[in-house]
């Protein structure tokens, strides 16, 4: 349905999961996209292919002054930044209760999943702001919402997430720039096959269509959400959770 030809995203967490899959799906639909990832190697191997249409970034998106210039570099080589998307994330140390968490572990949690979110975010601004357009997503979470036990960090982190969609969102809602977040129960990826299965039977019991999502069914949704058809959703978290979360 939805056509990118023309508009140029951002996608951070790139190499992997679910932005690889979201990162396929708007070069499938026409878009050029600037791929972020710390992973090079991953990022060449699946995104070469494209040519000039997709660009491989190695980068780390929780160093400030290498984003801003980054994306500076990128706003100056393609005129414009009409879509980003926040996939780039950590779980940190999981399956472990509150008065266990090493500080320093949820320090770097909140740097990856809030922080960076909040750096890429503050640089395409600006550039969105003088086109008059902008589409953002931020990849947060079900655990945002609910609280997972075992996962304070990074439950914390996808609610601190949510909550800067719904500050952004407001805060740009008349400038023709939709601010939104996602919020997927499990969908199988490496970050969840490398978190121990008794956090991972945990969330999946949840799950009332008693099964994880798909890599598709998170595109098809995160495409639409950064699509000109989403005009008039911001601040909103969409839920992708097989009706875990029915608010
Ligand atoms: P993944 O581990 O498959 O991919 C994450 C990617 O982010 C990796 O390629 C990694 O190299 C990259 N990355 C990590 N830290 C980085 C940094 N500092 N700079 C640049 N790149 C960095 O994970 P995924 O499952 O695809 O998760 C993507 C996003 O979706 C995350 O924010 C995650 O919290 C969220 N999420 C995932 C699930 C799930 O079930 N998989 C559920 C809810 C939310």
């Amino acid at each position: 349905m939805e056509d990118f030809n023309g508009q140029v995203a951002i996608v951070t967490g790139a190499a992997s999961g679910i932005g690889l899959a979201i990162a396929h799906k708007l070069l499938a639909k026409g878009a050029r996209v600037i791929l972020f990832d710390l992973n090079s190697a991953g990022l060449h191997a699946e995104f070469d292919s494209y040519g000039e249409r997709a660009v491989p970034v190695a980068i780390d998106v929780s160093d400030r002054a290498l984003v801003e210039q980054t994306v500076k570099d990128m706003a100056g080589r393609f005129v414009k930044i009409d879509i980003l998307v926040n996939c780039a994330g950590i779980t940190g140390q999981t399956n472990i209760v509150s008065h266990e968490v090493d500080s320093a572990d949820l320090h770097k949690v909140f740097e990856i999943n809030f922080i960076s979110s909040f750096y890429t975010s503050r640089a395409v601004l600006p550039h969105m702001i003088d086109k008059g357009y902008g589409r953002i997503l931020h990849i947060a979470s079900i655990a945002g919402k609910e609280g997972n036990a075992g996962m304070l960090a990074y439950s914390a982190s996808k609610a601190a997430v949510i909550c800067m969609a719904k500050v952004q969102g407001k805060e740009y809602a008349e400038r023709g720039i939709t601010v939104n977040a996602l919020a997927p129960a499990v969908i199988r990826t490496p970050l969840v096959d490398n978190m121990p299965e008794q956090q991972v039977k945990y969330m999946t019991d949840k799950i009332p269509m008693k099964r994880c999502g798909t890599l598709e069914e998170a595109a098809n949704l995160a495409a639409y959400i950064v699509s000109p058809y989403n005009s008039f959703s911001t601040g909103f978290t969409f839920d992708l959770s097989g009706g875990r979360a029915t608010y």
